[in-house]
């Protein structure tokens, strides 16, 4: 589904690292960076006036915004029956773990993560991480779960 997003409606914005915010305007998104208390996102959606934005808690490391607007995106394309969808971080839904996926791959594109991390595997380990968290400004974990995922792991 990131995949197709990235192939169509997001062929301006797909340069690494992906710029969200031109995404948002490209799908006409709102976002708000805002103090929330306890979850990282929050996307309102009024099925009935047809209102729709999305929260991003800005008390959270940038990274980790980046990664929480990206997983709220997920929800806006995923889950359209949704009613209001955030994330608490520890109790995750199964729409949740999808959303987890789609910020994955809206994040970090398969072919271009595979590109750079082969391109660069003479790094050592730690150091390749680094560095593929700053070309996709993503934090080190989920550079970490992205080479997992994708079974980069000695290949
Ligand atoms: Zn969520």
């Amino acid at each position: 589904m990131a995949r197709r997003i990235h192939r169509r409606i997001y062929d301006d914005c797909r340069i690494v690292p992906i710029d969200l915010e031109c995404l948002l305007r490209a799908i006409g998104l709102p976002v708000e960076y805002v103090k929330l208390r306890s979850v990282d996102e929050y996307l309102y959606r009024n099925p009935e006036s047809g209102v729709q934005f999305l929260l991003v808690n800005n008390r959270k490391r940038r990274v980790r915004q980046r990664f929480s607007l990206a997983h709220g995106i997920g929800h806006y394309f995923l889950h359209p029956d949704m009613r209001g969808a955030f994330s608490v971080g520890i109790e995750k839904s199964s729409a949740d773990w999808e959303a987890d996926r789609f910020a994955e791959e809206l994040l970090m594109p398969e072919e271009k993560f595979k590109s750079f991390y082969q391109g660069f595997s003479f790094m050592p380990y730690l150091e390749l991480v680094n560095y593929l968290a700053l070309v996709f400004d993503v934090s080190r974990q989920a550079v970490q779960v992205r080479i997992r995922h994708l079974n980069l792991i000695g290949g």
